[in-house]
């Protein structure tokens, strides 16, 4: 099966990654641009027919499949061998892939196997004299950078979350199913188990985000109990109690709660939610930072969101420079209002 333009479905336990169905959509783009008319789609491990003709749905016009009992979880060596036998037997110009945890690993690595070019977490395509530019902010996000792959095929390239738009999914498309056998290599590791860390972070997708920082905490009137003397626990307490109005203020919205690394690292909030450079990296249509100062380590996670509010109580924060609209003020005095506001506005 020969396809011009190759996309990788990420899914676990064979629920696909949403943004699966983003870098089909962009697949098609780069197809029309470059001429071409076969966009394909691999699954690997629990590729189920349902997620396959969801693949279909989304955009592709075939479907490579390696369901080899080695990739019942995902483990780096034996999904790299799969997917460079899927690209060997396709060969494309252009692999496309979401970004995401697991992607970022195994891309590198089949750029590897491949002796190919590899471009991580891109946010615009572009087809010039029939070379594909990939644009991927760098520097926090101070710069976009606009990268090809000159002289080597495939040209690998991951595409960062809500960047590209999905095209509507069409239940009635149809195409053809390849089964391939290749030959794995033994993974080095093996999944016991796995349990969800908490639920209902999914921030990587979210629409909408709050998130919270060190300024949660920042409320002195609020007087813990009795029974709670230390110092940090006192803090911890009034955390929790400014990360409520940040939650409640999500609710309202249906978005996701983030946080800042400073209210991470102080306990107020599991690691799940942290945004930025060494969190997560967000593009949602609205990014509402509470008690965030705005550092250039936080930025450089949600920079790339379409609309940014903030609500702090110093004027000079440099998150102002940034939002779209700005709440100079203190949390506790806005948020319950605001939310209050929004229930009504949104019936909530
Ligand atoms: P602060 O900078 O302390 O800001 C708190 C803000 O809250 C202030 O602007 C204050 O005016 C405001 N405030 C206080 N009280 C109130 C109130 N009652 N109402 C309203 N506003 C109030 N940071 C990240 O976020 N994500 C990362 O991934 C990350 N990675 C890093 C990697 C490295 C290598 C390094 C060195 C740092 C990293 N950091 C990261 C940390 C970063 O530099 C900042 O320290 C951090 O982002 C600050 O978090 P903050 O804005 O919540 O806290």
């Amino acid at each position: 099966m020969a396809a011009p333009i190759l996309v990788y479905v990420d899914q676990s336990e064979g629920k696909p990654v949403p943004a699966s169905w983003e870098a089909l959509a962009a697949g098609r783009y780069l197809a029309g641009e470059l001429g071409q008319s076969e966009v394909g789609a691999v699954l690997l491990g629990a590729a189920s027919d349902e997620l396959a003709a969801e693949a279909l749905a989304y955009g592709a016009d075939s479907v490579l499949r390696v369901t080899s009992a080695d990739l019942k979880d995902y483990r780096p060596e034996p999904f790299a061998d799969a997917l460079s036998a899927a690209v060997r037997e396709a060969s494309p110009q252009v692999l496309l892939l979401p970004d995401t945890t697991r992607t970022r690993e195994l891309a590198g690595m089949v750029a590897a196997d491949l002796d190919t070019g590899l471009i991580p977490d891109v946010t615009a395509l572009a087809v010039s004299e029939g070379r594909v530019l990939a644009t991927r902010p760098i520097y926090a996000g101070k710069l976009l950078a606009t990268v090809t792959v000159p002289s080597r095929s495939p040209q690998i390239i991951t595409l960062r979350s809500r960047a590209f738009a999905a095209l509507e999914r069409e239940g009635a498309r149809s195409g053809t199913i390849t089964e391939l056998e290749p030959e794995i290599r033994q993974a080095s590791t093996e999944v016991v188990g796995t349990r969800e860390s908490e639920r209902g972070v999914t921030l990587s997708d979210a629409a909408i985000i709050v998130s919270g920082g060190r300024g949660v905490a920042n409320n002195p009137t609020l007087e813990p109990p009795a029974d709670i003397s230390d110092e940090k626990e006192r803090e911890i307490w009034r955390a929790h109690q400014g990360f409520e109005l940040v939650r409640q203020l999500a609710e309202a919205l249906g978005a996701a709660v983030g946080a800042s690394r400073a209210a991470v690292d102080a306990g107020y909030i599991p690691y799940a939610h942290q945004v930025g450079q060494t969190g997560k990296v967000v593009s949602p249509d609205l990014y509402v930072a509470c008690g965030i100062s705005g550092a250039i380590q936080h930025l450089a996670g949600m920079r790339t969101s379409k609309n940014i509010v903030a609500i702090n109580s110093d004027p000079d924060a440099p998150i102002f420079k940034l939002a779209r609209f700005g709440v100079v003020g203190d949390l506790y005095e806005v948020l319950p209002p605001l939310t209050e506001a929004l229930r009504e506005r949104l019936g909530r």
